[in-house]
């Protein structure tokens, strides 16, 4: 039979999970438990959608042990996979350019080791699923019937090499079987553990509880042998199969049972997520609309995050059962990194995507919904910051993004989340802590912005503000100053960019005197603003410079920042937006006496100066320049004078 090969990235994985060092190899079951209660699931609503005569006492998921033979065995009464489905589902992980994506992540942000197969971070990202059988397992084999038809199939692998499917017979009516081999023990590893009943008991309370179909095994049991002597008993072993979960879902719990560690594995098993979420928001509300949340903060964003692949949503339950994997009605788009459920009585199990788009308590809910985990999130910003910033580091921009998207109406829920990059206190403060801390004469909030703090410490313009006493925010990300643009002010306090040529932080004394200046070289600047065309709207003198001897200012409402930005996005390459610009020139820089002198005397040479000075100051904003071989070559034509 022909053995089919895993697409690359399903291979990739398949060996992340075989060679993990991973302690917390156990989490296999808590997956393999979680995707046939997703199964059985889906099948219970099918029931009661379409009325085919199963009840919800009919599902259940069974475990048994193998001990001698080394296999241990995981069934469910659920849907089923036909041929392709198995092919789909457990042959390519359907994610594509998902690892290429969390690669180039990885490597750009701290240049660590991305390949390491053991870097448990990249698995994390991707929900670990069905392949961690693997971990544990030297060979997995899946037979499946899906509901509804005759046929079965067996899947079939021992890992990397690749898998077969094949029709096969099965002593069931519909469902999936899973049966995992067991590895053989190693110096450092005891799988046996996987097949002793303690074990798999344990496992199952420990990360399975909720589950709510009954998790059954057969287990031993030592009882007094019949007809025994009762004072000096003799024992037998017999089996009996028992329920090892409890059933009853976290969320209809109550908050004071339930501990930070219950919420954690809860989402790690309902999510498949290696990491435990960095914050929980579990409400009950009864009401307009009557219903239960629980929701979760991931601590790292998914691999996909920010790709159009992703899928926001929250689980809908209606009475404890789930009616649709993803609504994305109950969640905005600026908080689509939240994942959890919700349980409402109120809804009917029958309702359609559609009618619920209009459905008056689905509406409620999303409100209130929203409204909570803003309240958790301002929690954490002012309880522990550190955690905020860890927050904001993972899914700040799509919070930003929020703001800009919804043309500032989303400015009174988002607004006190933002977090920017502050000059005096060198890390990331809110907008309301630098409004308390502006001075009286002070009427704006100033920016800057550029690629990196670094950059933007470098700017000429900050040197002087910094100098004059003001706290400058740096927008470092794309969206930054778009996002600030929406929101136009901040209690009433105006952004003001540093970049811009109407920065207005002269004395009158300093304003009188460089419009004497500018009046004295208006007919030098105006052969410069000649020389270099349209590249500029004017050039003049300046006082916000301190030791650079130019600068390139905006004048518009485009800024030279946002013109960059705009710049790197894919268009068709026409009428790309420009921003007016202003090349400012330090009064207090001997290169303003040379120019007044190549102006008096060799007015070519001017020129070149010109367009040196203009490409000086695009490269320390960090711009791209026009012709770069042009520049070059007036550069060498002046080191050669
Ligand atoms: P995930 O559960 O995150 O989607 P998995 O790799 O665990 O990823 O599983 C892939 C898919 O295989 C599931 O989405 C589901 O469609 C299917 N699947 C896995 N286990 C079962 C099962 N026991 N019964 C039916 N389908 C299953």
């Amino acid at each position: 039979m022909e053995k089919k090969q895993f697409q690359a990235e399903s291979k990739r994985m398949l060996e992340m999970m075989i060679n993990s060092i991973y302690t917390h190899k156990e989490i296999f079951l808590r997956e393999l438990i979680s995707n046939s209660s997703d199964a059985v699931d889906k099948l219970y609503y099918k029931s009661l959608s379409e009325n085919i005569g199963l009840s919800r006492g009919d599902f259940e998921i069974n475990i048994s042990i193998a001990k001698d033979a080394r296999v241990l065995t995981i069934f469910d009464n659920g849907i089923g996979m036909g041929k392709d489905e198995l092919e789909q589902n457990l042959g390519i992980i359907a994610k594509s350019g998902s690892l290429q994506f969390k690669n180039d992540v990885l490597g750009a942000k701290d240049d660590k080791n991305a390949n390491d197969l053991n870097d448990l971070s990249v698995i994390g990202q991707f929900g670990v699923g069905f392949y961690s059988a693997f971990m544990v397992s030297s060979n997995v084999e899946v037979i499946s019937k899906a509901y509804g038809s005759d046929k079965a199939y067996l899947w079939s692998s021992s890992g990397v090499d690749g898998y077969t499917i094949e029709p096969c017979e099965c002593d069931f009516e519909y469902g999936t079987k899973i049966t995992l081999f067991i590895k053989e023990n190693t110096d450092d590893e005891d799988y046996d553990e996987f097949l002793a009943e303690y074990k798999i008991k344990s496992l199952v309370s420990k990360y399975s509880d909720y589950i709510r179909y009954p998790i059954k095994m057969e287990c031993s049991k030592r009882v007094p042998k019949s007809g025994s002597d009762e004072d000096n008993p003799q024992f037998e072993e017999v089996k009996e199969i028992l329920t090892l979960n409890s059933m009853i879902p976290i969320w209809k719990k109550s908050k004071s049972e339930l501990s930070d560690d219950d919420y954690n594995e809860f989402y790690k098993s309902k999510f498949h997520d290696f990491n435990a979420p960095i914050a929980h928001v579990h409400s009950k509300t009864e009401g307009a609309a009557t219903y239960s949340a629980l929701m979760f903060i991931p601590q790292k964003a998914p691999y996909d995050f920010y790709t159009k692949e992703y899928e926001k949503g929250l689980q809908l339950y209606s009475s404890g059962v789930m009616i649709m994997e993803k609504c994305a009605d109950l969640l905005p788009d600026h908080f689509s990194f939240v994942k959890g459920l919700v349980d409402s009585d109120d809804l009917s199990l029958n309702i359609s995507r559609e009618m619920l788009q209009h459905d008056r308590q689905l509406k409620v809910m999303s409100k209130a919904i929203e409204r909570s985990i803003k309240n958790e999130l301002k929690k954490m910003q002012s309880t522990d910051r550190e955690k905020y910033a860890e927050f904001w580091g993972c899914f700040g921009t799509q919070i930003k993004f929020g703001i800009y998207n919804s043309f500032g109406a989303a400015r009174e829920m988002l607004q006190d989340l933002l977090m920017f990059y502050s000059s005096s206190e060198e890390k990331l403060i809110t907008l309301s802590e630098y409004v308390s801390r502006m001075k009286e004469s002070q009427k704006e909030i100033y920016f800057a912005s550029g690629g990196s703090v670094a950059r933007i410490s470098a700017l000429p313009q900050v040197e002087t503000v910094k100098d004059k006493g003001f706290e400058i925010l740096y927008l470092t990300d794309n969206v930054d100053e778009f996002c600030l643009q929406m929101l136009n002010a901040y209690e009433e306090k105006p952004f003001k960019s540093i970049q811009s040529a109407d920065l207005d932080l002269e004395t009158d004394e300093e304003k009188q005197e460089i419009k004497a200046k500018n009046d004295d070289n208006k007919a030098m600047f105006e052969f410069m603003k000649e020389a270099l065309g349209d590249k500029v709207s004017f050039v003049r003198l300046s006082q916000k410079l301190k030791s650079h001897p130019v600068c390139i200012s905006g004048s518009g409402a485009l800024s030279v920042e946002m013109e960059k930005v705009l710049a790197a996005m894919p268009t068709d390459g026409q009428n790309r937006a420009k921003a007016d610009k202003v090349l400012e020139i330090n009064a207090s820089h001997p290169i303003f006496d040379k120019l007044t002198f190549l102006f008096d005397n060799d007015k070519e040479t001017l020129k070149l100066y010109s367009d040196i000075l203009y490409n000086q100051a695009l490269l320390i904003e960090g711009v791209n320049i026009d012709d770069p071989s042009d520049f070059v070559k007036n550069m060498s034509e002046i080191l050669s004078r």
